[in-house]
């Protein structure tokens, strides 16, 4: 069994290569929801839904999120109400929103909505949240002009203000108090390898290693943990990852992301373009290796969960 952290975009771009490198069922993806939020009633896990569309085949690979062919017929009249209409939800998409809700309205638990949905999609993965309960990212920024401290949801910060104000602060809010999703920390245990995608260090994998026990789980097992680096050239293929891994005390490098890791991976996959960092990784007792680490497409992104792979025999 293989393991897998996940956050959304990223993460969904990697497990699609992951999924036609070893047989679905051999894989659990453990996903974030620090990005949950409730709008219109309505319970949204973006990143559950992004690694469950993509490892479906129906993401909109262009458009980088949501459902290929999506429509926005319900935002559009939305709009005509006093209501925030800044958050993308397309029609397809509402779909799934209806149904998670409506299942844990009735008292189903996250992870148990969460299989619902992927077996509907036929996803041969299996799909856990991080947590059963409420966890959420906060990002305290300083907003322009004023420069007065400004607490938000990770949503507020990412999509309606796209990630254009100074962070100060990223918290994860009820991680205190939230238990690992049942599975959680047996996947863990019984793996014969965990990957950490290369998915956002603060926004997508820190609230899952904030979750009690989780952390400490990995950490026993460094030997069979690999993470692969978001970065290329100390940037983000995409996202915030730049604005916000200062604000959680972390150098925007591939030396930045083996730092946040170094207490329980054995190897960090860095692309070849940062191989100048090797020594720097290397001091912080975390082996490099280096790889072509942008996905274009399902070609690259299966060579490189082929490469994690072999990291991985014993
Ligand atoms: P989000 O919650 O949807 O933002 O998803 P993730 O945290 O999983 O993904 C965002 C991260 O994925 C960003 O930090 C990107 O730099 C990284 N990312 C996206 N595409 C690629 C890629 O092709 N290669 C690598 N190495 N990282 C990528």
């Amino acid at each position: 069994m293989i393991v897998a952290l996940a956050g959304g975009v990223g993460a969904a771009k990697f497990l699609q290569g992951l999924v036609r490198a070893i047989d679905p069922a051999e894989i659990t993806v453990i996903v974030n929801t620090g990005d949950d939020i409730t709008l219109y009633g309505l319970h949204i896990s973006p990143d559950l839904d992004s690694v469950t569309y993509t490892l479906a085949d129906a993401n909109d690979s262009d458009r980088g999120w949501g459902l290929a062919h999506e429509t926005f017929r319900c935002l559009e009249h939305l709009a005509r109400y006093p209501v925030p209409s800044w958050f993308q939800l397309g029609d397809g998409d509402l779909a799934t929103h209806l149904f998670r809700t409506s299942r844990l309205a009735e008292g189903a638990r996250l992870s148990e909505v969460t299989a619902e949905i992927a077996e509907a999609w036929g996803v041969g993965a299996r799909i856990l949240p991080m947590t059963d309960d409420k966890v959420t990212t906060r990002v305290v920024i300083e907003e322009a002009g004023t420069g007065r401290g400004m607490d938000l949801h990770f949503q507020e910060y990412f999509v309606e203000r796209q990630a254009q104000d100074p962070v100060r602060e990223i918290n994860y809010e009820g991680v205190e108090v939230a238990d690992p999703a049942p599975g959680v920390i047996d996947a863990i245990e019984s793996a014969d390898g965990i990957i950490l995608c290369p998915s956002n260090p603060v926004a997508s994998i820190g609230p899952i290693l904030a979750i009690d026990g989780i952390r400490e789980a990995l950490q026993q097992f460094s030997n069979k943990v690999v993470a692969i680096s978001p970065l290329i050239r100390d940037a983000p293929v995409k996202g915030p990852a730049d604005r916000m891994m200062p604000a959680a005390g972390l150098e925007v490098s591939a030396a930045g992301i083996a730092d946040a890791y170094r207490d329980f991976i054995h190897t960090l996959v860095i692309d070849f373009a940062d191989e100048s960092k090797v020594p720097e990784i290397e001091a912080l007792e975390v082996e490099a290796a280096p790889a072509q680490t942008l996905m274009r497409g399902v070609p690259q992104a299966k060579a490189l969960a082929k490469t994690v792979l072999r990291l991985l025999e014993p």
